[in-house]
């Protein structure tokens, strides 16, 4: 069992409720040139379909501050405007429309612009991620803990949020990100004892699709398991969109949230007489897009593939000369022949999904 979830104060960007009794809330981030509004809402539509519920811009420039109005517009996607350094660009942001910030207030230059900075995300109802990276810890803190450990980072958090803080605002979220998953771990442990923020969550630098996966799986899914974590983020070098899969893949095998169904399917073994790793994809590939909550299995042999997966809602399992499909282990129908398979169970699945949906 997943422990309780901390306790954590609620905010929001836009309509998204995080922290407090809400579920962890699945966060991206476009790779477009943010100016390019046709491009980013594109990507951003993508995001929607595939499960993102927040999606985070890169606003390096005037362009990009203001083409978050458009995009918002068009989107309907609450939006967090990403900035360094530049508390102008932030304003803008928000004037903009922008929901959220992810700013750190100790680097924008000093005590009037953070005050102007606080005003406007006050006025427009933003709330502001302070987000402290393994690399943008402040010297000083390196020198204290000689180097960017958990310590220093939770210290350097901290320490921007007081800004925030002495100014009498608290809608705040924090991350502290490191591409080393136990650096990742033991700072936000840390971190989630010293405050009742909500926390966004993720490895940061995590790597390309199958590296990415694992690491950022292995880092939240420790935390999660803790109930350690508000929001999160996949970050992979890859089409953000593929974050989505995992992301929901994970808050699935944590029982935490679910969205689309749950493949199941066997390893194969010397008994499997089928392309079982064809028909499994095939399977997958159809399913994209389905947003119901169900189980499905694909098994290599019909002697053992029902019994293996009793507890899937639907099944199917391949023979050298037939198949089978089964619900909840029992088999509702043989087919002959093993090419027909796929197709005969496409059509099993569409009329479980019509009475499942009446
Ligand atoms: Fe082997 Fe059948 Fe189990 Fe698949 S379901 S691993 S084919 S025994």
């Amino acid at each position: 069992m997943v422990t309780e979830r901390r306790k954590t104060r609620e905010i929001r960007v836009g309509s998204v409720r995080i922290g407090g009794d809400n579920p962890v809330v699945v966060q991206s981030m476009t790779n477009t040139d943010t100016r390019d509004v046709e491009a980013t809402v594109e990507q951003i539509r993508q995001l929607a379909e595939a499960g993102c519920e927040i999606v985070r811009v890169a606003v390096l420039n005037e362009g990009a501050a203001w083409a978050i109005g458009p995009i918002r517009n068009q989107t309907g996607m609450p939006l967090i405007a990403d900035i360094h350094f530049d508390h102008r660009l932030a304003i803008m942001a928000l004037e903009a429309g922008a929901d959220g910030l992810r700013i750190n207030p100790g680097n924008i230059g000093g005590k009037k612009n953070v005050d102007a900075v606080v005003d406007a995300a006050r006025a427009r109802g933003a709330s502001i991620r302070v987000g402290v990276n393994s690399g943008s810890v402040e010297k000083a803190l390196l020198e204290k803990y000689c180097g960017p450990t958990p310590e220093a980072m939770v210290e350097s958090a901290l320490g921007h949020v007081r800004m925030l803080e002495e100014r009498g605002f608290h809608d705040i979220k924090i991350s502290l990100k490191s591409s080393s998953v136990l650096h990742t771990i033991d700072a936000y442990r840390l971190l989630a004892g010293r405050c009742d923020y909500p926390l966004h969550i993720g490895v940061t630098e995590a790597g390309t699709l199958l590296r990415g996966a694992v690491k950022s799986s292995v880092g939240l899914g420790i935390l999660l398991w803790q109930g350690i974590g508000d929001t999160l983020r996949i970050s992979l070098t890859d089409d953000p969109v593929k974050e989505m899969a995992v992301a929901w893949e994970l808050l699935r095998a944590l029982g935490l949230r679910y969205r689309g169904p749950e493949i199941i399917s066997c390893p194969t073994c010397g008994r499997t007489e089928i392309g079982l790793i064809n028909l499994a994809e095939e399977v997958e590939r159809r399913l994209e897009g389905v947003t119901d909550s169900f189980k499905v299995a694909v098994m290599g042999c019909v002697v053992n593939g029902p019994g293996e997966a009793r507890e899937a809602d639907i099944g199917v399992a391949g023979g050298r000369d037939k198949g089978i499909i089964f619900r909840k282990g029992e088999i509702v129908k043989t087919v002959k022949g093993g090419a027909r398979l796929l197709e005969a169970f496409m059509e099993e699945l569409d009329s479980f999904l019509e009475e499942r949906r009446k």
